[in-house]
């Protein structure tokens, strides 16, 4: 069922007080940086404090125990960063795919690396995304000499940034026709989860977000039988960024495959007292 999907994912999480700092510096260092940058990133400090933090922390643990594996001392974080790139000749987990499999982060579909490798297709987002050619090697695997260079901060804010790039990226691969594909297929699995609506019949959802601005609002699914949005079931994917959707996927979707439209429903609510419909004045 939908809940369990969640836990399939037994990754290691760090405290909420430190994805809390994590996050707070990712916000330190966008407001710093948001004038002369993004545009949509600008004015909206206040919404964007109270968006929880995606999965940042789960990010930064594992992926950290994951790749640093042959280090069995105390080494410093960057030696490990170090060392974990050049020592993945056996690794075969792609950060994408890692990504894409942890807890909350079931609604992403996995980027073909060829769509990230085209500048074109992500066009704009380095105004956007703070740290961007380091987020962007992290994304693709590509070892960077640079992460010697950087503290234990700046490194977590390369984490924390290649979270949001991918996540930008993600918003416009679905809208493709392999991305959609891809999609689909989570769809047909039920991977969004079904609408809680009794009438509309256990009818599978998609994403959705109510901006496409980051940090504005968390993601929902989106009933295609009675038109309406929803909170997650899983509290883990209800902390996803909405804008890592958007506002015109499951319409589009739904558009696409016009066949997975579902009839309207037939069926409403009808609230009764002692067995009479309410009388409305
Ligand atoms: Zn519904």
């Amino acid at each position: 069922m939908y809940r369990d999907r969640g836990a399939s994912g037994s990754k290691p999480e760090i405290g909420t007080l430190d994805r809390k700092r994590i996050n707070d510096a990712l916000d330190k260092h966008l407001e710093k940086s948001s004038p002369s940058t993004s545009r949509g990133l600008n004015g909206r400090e206040k919404e964007r404090l109270s968006v929880p933090s995606t999965s940042v922390g789960k990010q930064l643990d594992h992926h950290r125990n994951q790749r640093s594996a042959p280090l069995s001392n105390e080494e410093s974080e960057t030696e490990s960063e170090e060392s974990d790139v050049s020592g993945s000749d056996g690794e075969d987990t792609s950060w994408i795919s890692w990504f894409c499999n942890l807890r909350g982060n079931e609604f992403f579909c996995e980027v073909d690396d060829e769509y990230i490798q085209d500048d074109f297709n992500l066009c704009g987002l380095s105004g956007q995304v703070p740290y961007y050619d380091y987020a962007l090697d992290l994304i693709l695997d590509v070892e960077s000499s640079h992460g010697d260079m950087f503290t234990e901060e700046q490194n977590e804010l390369v984490e924390s940034a290649a979270e949001m790039l991918y996540g930008l990226i993600h918003v416009r691969y679905i809208l493709t026709s392999k991305g959609m594909a891809a999609m689909l297929e989570k769809y047909k699995n039920y991977g969004f989860g079904r609408c809680p609506r009794v009438y509309c019949c256990g009818q599978p959802c998609l994403p959705v977000g109510q901006s496409d601005i980051p940090r504005s609002s968390t993601v929902k699914i989106y009933c295609p039988k009675c038109e309406d949005i929803y909170y997650p079931r899983s509290k883990y994917q209800g902390n996803v960024d909405g804008a890592y959707f958007g506002t015109t996927f499951p319409h589009l979707f739904l558009m696409t495959y016009a066949h997975l439209k579902p009839q309207k429903p037939s069926q409403r609510y009808v609230p009764r007292v002692f067995g009479f419909k309410i009388h409305k004045p």
